[in-house]
Formats: C-alpha cells, structure tokens, sequence
C-alpha cells in the first residue's frame, strides 16, 4: 500500500492549514474531508485577517483547497470511518483504506447532540459510543445501534460478529447507506432508556418496549472524539486533549482547530493546523533518521 508521510482528517481551515504546511515541509499529504467545513456556514467573515472586505466562508474554504492543491497536497472528498494503530495508522473511508505513520485530527466540533432521556444516565452501563472497545460485553446477546450512515453502518458490522442480534434505531431519519438485510431497522425514534444497574432496553415513542443489553450511539460522522476513544486517545467530553505543540498522548497523532475545543474561530484554527503541521513535520523527520 502507498503511504502517504501525513494523512489529515478533516478539510476545513486547521485541516488546510497543516496541509500547507506539511507539503511546504516536504511531506507527502492527503487531506480527507466533506464539504461541510463550519466556516461554510459562515455567511460573511470579517474577522479573518488579510481581506479588506468581508468574504462568504465557503469562498475562504475555496481559496484554501486551492492554495493546499497548488502545493502538492492531495484532497478526497470522503468521510472517515474508522483508525486503527499498531504503530502505523490505517484509516477507513465509506470508499478506501488509507495507511500512514502520521496524522492529524481536523474534523471541527462535534455538533450533533442526541438527547433521549436516559441517555447519559446509562454512559458506560449499557450505552456505548465505540463498538471495538464495548462489543465484546454484549456476546451472544442483543444489542441496538442509533444513526443512519457509513459511521452506523461501520459498528453494525463490528457488532455482528458478537452479537446475536443488531437493530438499527433511525431515529426518523433516512437510511444513508446499506444495511446488511438481517439488521432489523427501525425508523421510529427512541423516547427513552429503561434499566436498572444496567440498561435494559429502549422506549419508542409508540411506547414499544424493545429489551436491548447495549445501545451505541453512531448519529451523523464519526467525530474527532468517536475516532479517538477506539485508539485510546484521551479525550475531555467531545474534544481531543493537546498539548501546545498539538500532539495527543498518541505518538504520531496530532490534533488542531475545534476538535480540541478552546476558541472556536477561523484564526485559531489556522495557527492550530500550523503547530500540529510542525509538530508532524518535526515526528516524520526523526522517525526517518531512526530507520
Ligand atoms: C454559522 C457560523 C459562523 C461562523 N462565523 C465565524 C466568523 O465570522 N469568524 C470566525 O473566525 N469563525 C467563525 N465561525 C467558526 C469557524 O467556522 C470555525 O472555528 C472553523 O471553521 C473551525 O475550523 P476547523 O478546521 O477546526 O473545523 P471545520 O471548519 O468545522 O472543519 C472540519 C472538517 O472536518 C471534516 N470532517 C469531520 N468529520 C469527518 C469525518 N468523519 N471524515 C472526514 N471528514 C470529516 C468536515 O467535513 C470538515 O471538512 C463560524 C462558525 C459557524 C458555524
């Protein structure tokens, strides 16, 4: 398998920023990401430094892939699923696997909230947010899924090989993806969680009891957070912990911009995306000196 020197996840200004500077450090880069940066939400920026005039954030958005582009890096429009570490990295995309020694963590701040009663209240009782690490506490028993897209799709399949049955909660939403056909699906929404010590099972908003040993909660991507806790990467709530130069407790793994929380803005996204590029740049040259 080719490898890239760096892969970033995530094409918003922390992701195109570190991609700048690690093609400019020479480092071979790939940028994954989806058209869905928050800046592409902003409808005028005029905070960012060097535009007299304000600019839409989706044409700052462009005039960053361009520039990241004119300098070598190469960027795919897909979404990560999964990464996995056994000293090189693997990451899974809806469409390829993609390995590096490398990586940097640019995927923005989670926004997608559920609130279902119950829900906190049974985090780490029966209620899971990565199917790797909890699987193996539901064997031969059944278990439930909340989401609708490849991030769903990915811990239905980690679940199948353990549990005796899957079911996929929508939630109402459309199914994004293809389910496997002996995934029972159901479209109407979880009103509660029902247990004990442990949870014991879900309430639709029918009122339809549904007796579940685990429920994993995989709505929307997979966030920066969702990635990290299958590596082991200490988190704090839904941002990945840093230290000043971006690096994660994770040898190799980088992190930057909204993802690690702290001011959510265009200019500290880019001077995070900058300190995590120099912090690889810095990781891949004394990892070549060494072999
Ligand atoms: C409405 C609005 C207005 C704003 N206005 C301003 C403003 O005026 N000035 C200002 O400075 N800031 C503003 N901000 C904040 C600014 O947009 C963010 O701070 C900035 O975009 C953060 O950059 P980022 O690169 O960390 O994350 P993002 O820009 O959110 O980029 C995250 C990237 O990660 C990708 N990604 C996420 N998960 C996955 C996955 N599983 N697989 C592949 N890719 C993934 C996304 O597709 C996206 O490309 C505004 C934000 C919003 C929502």
């Amino acid at each position: 398998m080719n490898m890239d020197d760096v892969i970033i996840i995530g094409s918003g200004p922390a992701g195109l920023s570190a991609a700048i500077y690690t093609c400019r450090g020479g480092l071979s880069t790939t940028v994954i990401g989806l058209d869905n940066s928050a800046l592409q939400k902003a409808h005028l920026i005029e905070n960012y430094f060097g535009f007299e005039q304000p600019l839409s954030g989706r044409e700052l958005i462009k005039k960053g892939i361009e520039q990241a582009r004119r300098l070598g890096a190469k960027i795919i429009n897909s979404e990560v699923i999964s990464v996995d570490w056994d000293g090189i990295f693997t990451i899974t995309t809806a469409d390829t696997v993609m390995q590096s020694k490398t990586v940097i963590f640019t995927t923005g701040a989670s926004r997608q909230k559920l609130r279902v009663k119950g829900l906190t209240e049974f985090e780490g009782r029966g209620v899971s947010y990565c199917a790797v690490c909890d699987a193996f506490f539901h064997k031969n028993k059944s278990v439930g899924v909340i989401g609708n897209g490849e991030f769903a799709l990915h811990e239905v399949n980690e679940l199948l090989n353990v549990a005796s049955e899957v079911t996929l909660f929508t939630n109402n939403n459309e199914l994004q993806t293809v389910f496997p056909p002996y995934v029972k699906i159901i479209k109407t929404p979880i009103s509660a969680l029902f247990g004990g010590q442990k949870l014991e099972g879900v309430e639709l908003a029918d009122n339809t009891r549904i007796s579940l040993s685990g429920l994993f909660v995989a709505i929307g991507t997979a966030a920066a957070a969702d990635l990290a806790r299958k590596l082991g990467v200490a988190i704090n709530g839904n941002n990945i912990i840093v230290d000043d130069k971006m690096c994660t407790n994770l040898p190799g793994l980088f992190a930057a911009g909204d993802c690690t929380g702290g001011i959510m803005q265009v200019s500290v996204a880019v001077g995070e995306g900058t300190k995590a590029a120099l912090s690889a740049i810095d990781f891949v040259r004394k990892n070549r000196d060494v072999g």
